[in-house]
Parts: structure tokens; C-alpha cells; sequence
């Protein structure tokens, strides 16, 4: 379905089959010379069939389109090796472009999983069904690496880039200062809560997260362009309700922990989650990956914050409050 956002401003709403994200928003502006796609779907069927559709409607040919991609994730980025042409240029950040390297391992984050009580034998589950393995692209067309502050001119918008690591290091939203409009990506929803993971001890997630929902909160914004379900217009009080949501999290997660020592995936295991299962033992495996990653991403943050303490142990890591 597409629908006009403002003049020269489209949405392309693509389904997500199975996903609790439902579907994925691309942003399409007409210039005057090439047009922009701003995000593109799962590199899976329904995806490529919705987007095809979109730009055929709105008569964007492959070769006279251009896409900027504003994080790695496969709901993003997933498409644009099908979708670009020859003369396409990829816009894609420099902070996450490392997810393109060929000779990338899983095997860090695994160990990692693995020393914070991910069971052994879920792993390798884990990692197959994981959707941003299934779904990202078979061929990565040549990138244009872009930063914080680079600006394009577009169809009469002036986006200019803004760094906002947290939902992944390289995160970028897309600023127009002059029409009040932010393309936020995954980093600001309306709807759901973003999500923030730590697979790393090195990545503090969250506090890069809260650190540029601060860099976006004083944004003069009309209206704000998620990557994900509705478009919203009040920024600010999105941002406040995002943070309580966080602090509220990290009490429940002090909470849970008591004066125990828990790893990160039995403290996973006794948190809420918005899921539709009885128990967390009948979770399916890609949800216990990302409730684990979430925790860890907690856990890291309120370490640095002094509140809890990490204990390395033979079998991996525990944790326990910094009082106990
Ligand atoms: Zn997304």
C-alpha cells in the first residue's frame, strides 16, 4: 500500500509475515532527477513483491532510484541488493557496514551467549531461525558509507544525517530542519518499544541509546517517520515515555535479581515480556535470544552505573546487586 506523506513524500507499507513488527515502513521521495528509498524490507517474498509494487506505482524505475539505509537490520537493508540497480547508489552507515564483511564470525557473540547461561544447545537454533540471518541480503550492492552530518538534497527536503547509536552502533535517523520532519527509523517507535540488545561487554547499548534519545529530544519536529507502524507528532513525550519505559526495566531487573546471583538468561527467564507464551521454557528460541540480549543490554548499563556487580565464574558469568 503507499500512501502520500507530504508532496513528494511517500510511504510503502511492507508486510512482515510472522513478525511482531507487523510491517515495515519505506520512504520514498520524488526528485527530480533520481528518487530516494529510504529502507526497504526482509529479503524474502512478500517483502520484494510490496516494494516492486510500491515503486512501480510510484514510477520509480530501479536504475533512476537511489537508497539510503538507515540501520543493518535485515527488515531494513534486507532488500536492497534485489532492488538496486546498476546506477543505484547505496547509502548505507559507516558504523554498521561491518555487518558486510566477509569474513565476519558469529563466533564472538555465541561465546558470549554462551558464558551468560544461553543453554549450548538452543544456539545453534537460536542463530537459524534468527530473522536477521534468514533475511538479510544475498548480494550486498557497492555501499556509499555515510556519517553523522552528511546531508542530501532531495525533491526540495534537505535530510542531514544524525548518528544515534543504541538500536545498533550506526544507527542513523534523517533530519529536515527546515519541513520539521524526522525519518526515525528504529530509533524512535510509537507503537512498540525499540529494541535494544548488548552481545558485547565492549557495547554499552542502552546508554548509547538514552544518550541519543537525548540528542533528538529538543528536534523542532512536526511530525516523526518511524520505520515501524504509526507516524507520530509528539516527539518529546515519546522520548519521556521511551525512558520511564527503560527505568522501569532496570527496577524490575534489580528486582528480580535480589540478593542472588543469577546469570543474564536465568534473569531473562524471570522478567515480563509481551509475549503470548505460559512459561519461559515455551518461549520459541529466537524470542529467548532477543529477551536475553535485552537483559544483557540492562545488565551492562546498570554495571556502569555502578548498581550491580559482574562475577566471572567457571562456567560463565553471574551477576549480583553491587550492594550484596
Ligand atoms: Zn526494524
Amino acid at each position: 500500500m503507499v500512501e502520500e506523506v507530504r508532496e513528494r513524500l511517500y510511504r510503502i507499507e511492507v508486510p512482515l509475515p510472522n513478525s511482531p513488527l507487523k510491517g515495515l515502513n519505506s520512504y520514498v521521495i520524488k526528485g527530480d532527477g533520481r528518487d530516494l528509498v529510504i529502507d526497504t524490507g526482509f529479503n524474502r517474498s512478500a517483502c520484494y513483491e510490496a516494494m516492486r509494487e510500491g515503486l512501480a506505482a510510484l514510477r520509480c524505475d530501479p536504475e533512476g532510484t537511489d537508497f539510503l539505509i538507515t540501520h543493518m537490520h535485515s527488515d531494513h537493508a534486507g532488500l536492497v541488493g534485489r532492488l538496486a540497480g546498476e546506477r543505484s547508489r547505496v547509502y548505507f552507515s559507516r558504523g554498521d557496514a561491518w555487518v558486510f564483511d566477509k569474513d565476519r564470525s558469529v563466533q564472538p557473540m555465541v561465546d558470549y551467549a554462551r558464558m551468560n547461561g544461553f543453554p549450548a544447545d538452543e544456539l545453534t537454533e537460536a542463530l537459524a531461525s534468527h530473522p536477521g540471518f534468514k533475511y538479510r541480503p544475498e548480494r550486498v550492492p557497492e555501499l556509499t558509507l555515510i556519517d553523522d552530518g552528511f546531508s542530501l538534497a532531495i525533491g526540495g527536503y534537505h535530510l542531514r544525517a544524525l548518528g544515534t547509536p543504541g538500536h545498533t552502533r550506526g544507527h542513523l535517523c534523517l533530519y529536515d530542519a527546515n519541513r520539521g520532519i524526522l525519518i526515525s527509523g528504529d530509533h524512535i517507535l510509537f507503537d512498540i518499544t525499540p529494541h535494544i540488545e548488548s552481545w558485547s561487554y565492549q557495547v554499552d547499548s542502552l546508554r548509547d541509546y538514552l544518550g541519543s534519545l537525548t540528542k533528538v529530544y529538543g528536534l523542532p519536529v512536526e511530525i516523526v517517520l518511524p520505520g515501524h507502524r504509526s507516524l507520530f507528532c509528539d516527539l518529546p513525550g515519546r522520548i519521556d515515555a521511551l525512558r520511564e519505559h527503560h527505568r522501569e526495566r532496570a527496577a524490575e531487573l534489580l528486582a528480580v535479581l535480589g540478593s542472588e546471583r543469577l546469570s543474564a538468561y536465568q534473569i531473562a527467564g524471570r522478567m515480563s515480556w509481551d509475549i503470548d507464551c505460559a512459561s519461559w521454557e515455551l518461549f520459541p528460541v529466537t524470542q529467548k535470544w532477543f529477551a536475553t540480549g535485552e537483559t544483557l543490554a540492562h545488565l551492562r548499563y546498570l554495571e556502569g552505573e555502578g548498581q550491580i556487580r559482574r562475577n566471572a565464574g567457571e562456567g560463565g558469568f553471574t551477576f549480583s546487586a553491587a550492594g550484596g
